[in-house]
């Protein structure tokens, strides 16, 4: 697997390739959530590209860009015996370098987006940044962030990108846990606690199959925990029952479909 840092360089590699290219965008730390958009890409392509990048612009000033977990030759480690092709892992000024002035702003950011103001237009930008960059016919991303999912397929019919989105289901834990990167972050006794975000959407769902409120049988079951919000959303065909609360210091969010796909 090659390693590389600079735009220049992915653009020599890929610009004269007639090669179908699959972008798997990630932040590291890298999961089983992960290893399945890498396989997916690699079933479906012929070049998987993953981009490894904590990108600076989607975090808030009291999020927690500073300690988000980063082991560089462990995710290398991973991918490469992932069968990924290339890892495009840049340092920060050379996405965003001094004068970097530009910025996707997307306006329906939903319950997520409320909770978390510019977060998707950093989200936005450096996918519309990596999209350029690397000019995958497919783009990979997971269920698990599905408000994510939502605004970046409208920025792509949007801004007429020439690409297709995927989005794959959520990579759960036995215990019903959604994959995160973030879950690194809790101890043992709020890893417990945290059961009740899974545990509260498949009750909303069961409640919504039987024709009660989805919202109100989810919030019942959080088990004491306060969520930022437990909204369902319509994201583009599909019906999400989401959730968003904090254990301890960390946040998670969850989300399981009502109907319809994403895709
Ligand atoms: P991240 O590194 O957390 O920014 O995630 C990179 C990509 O992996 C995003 O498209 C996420 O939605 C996806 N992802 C993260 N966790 C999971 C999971 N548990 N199952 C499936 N995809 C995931």
């Amino acid at each position: 697997m090659k390693i590389v840092r600079t735009i220049s360089e992915i653009r020599q590699l890929t610009q004269s390739s007639q090669a179908r290219t699959g972008l798997v965008p990630t932040m590291g730390a890298f999961h089983d959530g992960h290893l399945s958009l890498f396989r997916a890409a690699r079933a479906e392509c012929d070049v998987t590209i993953v981009s490894l990048f904590v990108n600076p612009a989607q975090f808030g000033a009291n999020d927690d860009l500073d300690r988000y977990p980063r082991d560089e030759a462990r995710d290398a480690d991973i991918a490469g015996k992932a069968g990924v092709d290339v890892l495009f892992a840049p340092p920060v000024e050379e996405l965003y370098p001094a004068g970097f002035h530009t910025w996707v702003d997307p306006e329906r950011t939903g319950a997520e987006g409320a909770h978390r103001p510019d977060h998707f237009r950093g989200v936005a930008t450096v996918c519309l940044k990596l999209f350029n960059i690397v000019r995958p016919d497919v783009a990979y991303f997971g269920q698990k962030d599905a408000q994510q999912a939502a605004v970046l397929r409208q920025m792509v019919r949007d801004l007429n990108l020439e690409l297709e989105l995927r989005v794959l289901p959520t990579v759960r834990d036995i215990d019903g846990l959604a994959l995160s990167s973030r879950n690194a972050y809790l101890s043992s006794e709020e890893r417990g606690r945290a059961l009740a975000l899974p545990r509260a959407l498949t009750t909303g769902r069961a409640a919504y199959v039987q024709g009660s409120d989805p919202i109100a049988a989810a919030r019942a079951a959080l088990n004491g925990l306060n969520p930022d919000y437990v909204d369902v959303l319509e994201l583009g065909d599909a019906k999400v029952l989401a959730v968003a609360a904090r254990v301890g210091p960390t946040r998670l969010i969850d989300n399981v479909i009502l109907e319809g796909e994403l895709q």
